[in-house]
């Protein structure tokens, strides 16, 4: 699976990639920010937009839902309704 740089089509391009080891020592300083957990190695993750600041974050992909109208990806339980009874 060779993948040519396409820097073509920003448009179409997603935040989506795979752990390397230098990724896993700069995301592992913070961990996810979705989840609070380490990231391991050839793990899946997306650059999201959530409940922190300071714009888009890596976390699980699992843990982020892609939005079609922006083309991005997006926390999950920051936006999923119905899920916190108590707001802290
Ligand atoms: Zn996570």
């Amino acid at each position: 699976m060779s993948r040519a740089g396409n820097m073509m089509n920003t448009k179409t391009r997603t935040h989506k990639m795979l752990i390397d080891l230098e990724m896993l020592n700069r995301l592992n300083s913070e961990g996810c920010a979705a989840c609070g957990g380490k990231f391991t190695l050839g793990e899946t993750v997306v650059a999201a937009n959530g409940s922190w600041e300071g714009g888009r974050r890596f976390i699980h992909e699992r843990e982020a839902a892609f939005d079609t109208v922006t083309a991005s990806y997006f926390e999950k339980s920051c936006c999923e309704p119905s899920l916190t009874d108590s707001s802290g």
